[in-house]
């Protein structure tokens, strides 16, 4: 059996080690040090413009951070884009708050303007305000900034923006992460850049940063003896995982560029191919860093289905995956208000991402290219 060829894999650049050797070197293993500080920074450089970064353990406790500082608390509702990874979602639910989904739009596979209106005038309607919206650059395609958040103004709810996927990906030259009152970022090891496990919180305002690394860091209060009025967490992120984080950031705009080559290469590929569509930038306003590749299949005019490729791609030992399914098809969100007209649902059964690693090689890139042969 050939060497398993997965979706996105970990890409070191290759200083990564001397940051953590540095932090070794230095006995800095304990949470907090230099690292933290420089990843940060490189972050906020990155980003550019007033944007501050707070460092913690995952993408998944920025949202729950990020849903505290704005007040999301037990019987609320927080409206949430249905098509994306739950990890969006449930930290509604750890707040005690409900989840009310909405569907995509076609464009840019994210969420679509009109049933988020349509979802808030009705919750108002129903006599409760959305406390938040959560909306998501899946894929690292950028939603409808400029929609969505004309929404979010007129009916004054504040967004969280859940940019995990979409780490360098811009909407009219603005990096993604940095238009919600709040934003967040992943290093999940399968992510653009990763700190094996890891995320950020972005936010414009310095008095917010600091408010999430007191929570992050179990809400001491300032004190000789630990006292607490606050309930706190421990979701910063360490030292080491830091380190590998500022290595990575050397590197991420050559692997933004090596995942854009992945999507014109598929691009390429299925060009005469009726019935299946590389999912891309519906104009230029948007970049996507192409974290996946994703297609859809038309199987009418194809022939074929998403899953014929994606079996036939695992008999080569080549990772291929359905697109993300749709909370509000989930069995744990099944009661949760839900706006849309399923177009989340036709993604969720005619697409497929294929590998999309900055690292594959030219001879996987041939397998891949073997293994499609029957579907271009
Ligand atoms: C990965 C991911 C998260 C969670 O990030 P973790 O760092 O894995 O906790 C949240 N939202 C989306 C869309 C993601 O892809």
């Amino acid at each position: 059996m050939n060497n398993k060829i997965y979706l996105s894999s970990p890409h070191m650049g290759g200083t990564e080690q001397k940051y953590v050797k540095e932090a070794f070197d230095q006995n800095w293993i304990a949470p907090l040090g230099p690292n933290v500080t420089g990843f940060e920074t490189a972050i906020e450089s990155y980003l550019g413009g007033e944007n501050k970064v707070a460092a913690l353990s995952s993408g998944t406790a920025a949202i729950h951070l990020g849903l505290i500082l704005l007040g999301v608390s037990k019987g609320d509702e927080v409206i949430c884009q249905s098509f994306t990874f739950s990890a969006s979602a449930n930290p509604i639910v750890y707040q005690g708050a409900t989840p009310v989904f909405v569907d995509s739009e076609q464009e840019t596979w994210n969420m679509c303007p009109k049933h988020l209106e349509e979802a808030i005038k009705d919750r108002i309607r129903k006599g409760k305000k959305p406390k938040a919206i959560i909306a998501v650059h899946l894929y690292g395609m950028p939603f409808n900034v400029d929609a969505i958040l004309a929404i979010a103004n007129t009916y004054e709810i504040p967004v969280l923006e859940d940019s995990a996927e979409a780490l360098g990906s811009t909407y009219n030259g603005q990096k993604c992460g940095t238009f919600g009152s709040i934003g967040i970022l992943s290093f999940n090891g399968n992510k653009i850049i990763t700190t094996s496990g890891g995320g950020a919180l972005v936010t414009k305002d310095n008095a917010l940063k600091e408010r999430a690394i007191f929570l992050a860091t179990q809400a001491r209060d300032n004190a000789p003896h630990y006292q607490h009025s606050n309930i706190g967490y421990n979701y910063r992120l360490s030292n080491i995982c830091a380190g590998i984080g500022r290595g990575q950031m050397e590197v991420l705009d050559k692997h933004i560029e090596l995942r854009r080559e992945m999507n014109k290469f598929y691009t390429s590929l299925f060009s005469n191919q009726e019935g299946v569509s590389v999912f891309t930038e519906p104009t230029t306003d948007y970049f996507s860093n192409h974290w996946l590749s994703c297609i859809t299949v038309t199987p009418e005019t194809a022939g074929f289905t998403a899953e014929d490729i994606r079996l036939a791609m695992a008999e080569d030992n080549i990772e291929c995956r359905p697109l993300w399914k749709p909370m509000h098809l989930q069995p744990i969100f099944k009661d949760a208000p839900y706006y849309g007209t399923n177009f989340a649902e036709t993604l969720f059964e005619n697409g497929l991402c294929l590998p999309s690693g900055s690292n594959l090689s030219d001879a996987e890139r041939q397998r891949i290219r073997t293994a499609l042969r029957p579907f271009v």
